[in-house]
């Protein structure tokens, strides 16, 4: 087994990280306080390739194949580098639950429509599966899709979308009939502007404050036959596949920050003197900030796993809810221990590792709560 990262991977990263350096910096702390998106990050974003990673030539991605681990540690180099967990969410919402679908699922002339726009930054596209009564049960959901000449009526409401408030495309599930239950349900590609789509005022939250979220309401909202993604009540295998995608790919941020929180912890460690002495000479703190380091490798080990199976075309979907649930909670608890290790200090807002507490939270709740990575995991052994 080889653990080195091969060398174009390396280049890969240091060009993330530089890129980061220059061009994803300003006062995170202000915009995490007004609520306020970096639209002008996206557009550089998209101009380094970023989102293109999410995509394969000629439809906006660089090379003709997906390059899964190189991705994970681009995103990693760029959670290292760029404070904005909410900006990083964003990216990773569209990349892996949108992009990826249309490309595993969509037809030509849906990846040059939707995926080319997507890829290159010129749109900006949403995952509308959840709703206020379908969460962790999400194939309960009543959003339907009528079948009327030419298309479909949609009618329904789609809860805590990433980037809702922003969305030129929505890829938006619904049921075409309700009594096949998950069977039933069929993947649409909504344009926003489509009469009937109305989106709702920002929702506000806990953390991960940069990024806006709303719902989207569809009333009698026409969409033509052409915008299905893929047949008629496959939406439960789009559904699962862009899953396992989203559960490695849209944490691999957070993999960095924690590296990025573990630097801190130890220089503040070193630096604060308490009796006479470094903090980081107390046993009570270094061991802590040893388990911040094991939850930091143990977490990559199952990460990279994942985006190594899927490069080979092995399906991991027990990886998938062991990486989700191990990197999401690692990430909340590690947040906890950076802030125990700063103290006072780290109660307030300019050392920011009270908003790397808040912003972690989301992640041990979308794409499937920890309660439910557990169910899975746990279904997988045969239990
Ligand atoms: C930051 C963030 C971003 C999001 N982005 C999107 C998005 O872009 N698009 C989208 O469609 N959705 C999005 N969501 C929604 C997210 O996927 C749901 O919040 C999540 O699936 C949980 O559903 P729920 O909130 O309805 O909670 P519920 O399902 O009501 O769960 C409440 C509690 O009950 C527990 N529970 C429920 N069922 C079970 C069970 N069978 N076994 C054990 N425990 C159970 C849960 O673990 C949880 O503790 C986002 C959510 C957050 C927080």
């Amino acid at each position: 087994m080889d653990f080195s990262i091969a060398p174009h991977h390396q280049l890969l990263i240091s060009e993330m990280e530089t890129f980061a350096r220059s061009e994803l910096q300003d006062d995170v702390v202000a915009r995490d306080s007004t609520g306020t998106f970096p639209m002008d990050w996206w557009h550089k974003c998209a101009q380094h390739g970023i989102q293109g990673m999410a995509s394969v030539s000629p439809y906006g991605g660089s090379s003709p194949e997906l390059d899964l681990l190189g991705s994970m540690m681009a995103i990693q180099a760029l959670g290292r580098t760029c404070k904005d967990a909410g900006f990083l969410l964003a990216l990773n919402a569209q990349m892996w639950t949108v992009q990826i679908p249309i490309l595993h699922f969509g037809t030509e002339e849906q990846k040059e429509r939707f995926l080319k726009p997507l890829a290159t930054g010129l749109k900006i596209g949403v995952h509308a599966l959840t709703e206020p009564d379908a969460g962790s049960d999400i194939f309960s959901m009543q959003t339907t899709a009528t079948k009327v000449n030419g298309g479909y009526l949609l009618n329904g409401v789609k809860r805590f979308i990433t980037l809702g408030p922003l969305a030129d495309i929505a890829l938006v599930f619904a049921s075409t009939n309700l009594e096949l239950g998950q069977w039933g349900i069929s993947a649409f590609l909504v344009e926003t502007d489509s009469p009937g789509l109305t989106k709702g005022p920002v929702l506000e939250k806990m953390g991960l404050r940069t990024v806006p979220f709303s719902e989207l309401t569809m009333t009698e909202c026409f969409v033509p036959t052409e915008n299905r993604l893929g047949k008629e009540g496959v939406g439960f295998s789009i559904c699962h596949s862009s899953l396992e995608y989203d559960r490695c790919c849209m944490l691999a941020g957070k993999l960095g920050a924690m590296e990025r929180q573990l630097d801190d912890a130890i220089q503040y460690a070193q630096q604060r003197r308490q009796g006479g002495k470094a903090i980081g000479k107390y046993q009570a703190v270094s061991h802590r900030i040893a388990d911040m380091k094991l939850r930091i490798e143990s977490s990559k080990l199952l990460l990279y796993k994942v985006a190594w199976c899927k490069s080979n075309g092995q399906n991991a979907p027990l990886e998938a809810a062991l990486v989700k649930l191990q990197l999401s909670e690692s990430f909340l608890q590690n947040s906890l221990d950076a802030i125990r290790t700063m103290g006072g200090n780290g109660y307030l807002k300019e050392y920011e590792v009270e908003r790397d507490l808040r912003d972690s939270v989301g992640g041990i709740l979308y794409a499937g709560t920890s309660d439910v990575q557990r169910n899975i995991i746990s279904k997988l052994l045969g239990l």
